[in-house]
């Protein structure tokens, strides 16, 4: 098999105003050759700094994507956010269906489908996230729950240029809770086998995240799993000290 190109991706959910623009400019800083020339790497602030943040990573190969964006072109979506909009802002990457918008939004696969497809069609990239809540680990669901999502939510048209899948256990995700590394490695295997079933060899090399409580202690030993191929970041990633740290362990 090739060598899948490992993403390290950054998410700062509603957190992050001008003043932290500085933590963003460190961290295109601290994102430099030779490492970054075997990873990608990729930071997600709140829409209203895109702008603003593209421009500062300007001369790094640090990335800048949103979190969410709207299914449809453009029209009356009060507060919503399109694809459209996102790739104006020199945004190159968009995650969809975070547990947080499944949860507080109700958003449902479909939805999260057609939000990837919005995506794709504006030539952005997504990070699809799915994974169980603890209700569903604990009564044996897990798998189910994933080859449901992945099912549902990932677009017939995907590909591994266009899609990304992080797993992320709803349980895990800002509670220091970690699966162990079994857990782990089957979820992974799990989804690798259903991606290459249905999108043939290029299911190969679709990237798939760990996210959820990931750290500048556990990276590395998170990355050592197989079929991990990046890791998504939470809490983690606001500040450049520690997301530079989970950085260093892609080395
Ligand atoms: C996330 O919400 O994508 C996430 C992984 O959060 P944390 O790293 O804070 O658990």
């Amino acid at each position: 098999a090739t060598k899948i190109r490992p993403l390290l991706a950054g998410n700062w959910k509603m957190n992050g105003t001008r003043a932290s623009l500085d933590q963003i400019k460190a961290i295109a800083d601290g994102v430099k050759a030779p490492l970054s020339e075997k990873i990608d790497t990729l930071l997600c602030p709140p829409a209203s700094l895109l702008y603003v943040a593209t421009a500062l990573c300007d001369d790094s190969p640090l990335a800048i994507g949103a979190q969410d964006c709207h299914q449809q072109i453009n029209g009356p979506h009060t507060g919503d956010i399109s694809a459209e909009m996102i790739a104006d802002c020199f945004g190159t990457h968009v995650i969809v269906g975070h547990s947080e918008r499944r949860r507080n939004h109700a958003e449902s696969d479909m939805l999260v489908r057609a939000k990837a497809e919005a995506a794709h069609a504006f030539g952005l990239t997504t990070i699809i996230c799915i994974g169980e809540t603890a209700y569903e680990r604990n009564s044996g669901q897990t798998l189910d729950v994933l080859k449901r999502e992945l099912g549902a939510s990932v677009p017939e048209s995907s590909t591994s240029e266009t899609t990304v899948i992080a797993y992320e256990p709803v349980w895990a995700i800002g509670s220091g809770q970690i699966p162990t590394r079994a857990d782990i490695e089957e979820a992974h295997a799990f989804m690798r086998d259903e991606l290459v079933e249905r999108f043939g060899t290029d299911g190969r090399n679709i990237r798939l995240l760990y996210g959820g409580s990931v750290n500048g202690d556990n990276a590395a030993e998170l990355l050592a799993i197989s079929n991990v191929n990046g890791l998504l970041v939470g809490g983690h990633s606001l500040k450049a000290v520690d997301f530079l740290a989970i950085y260093g362990a892609f080395e």
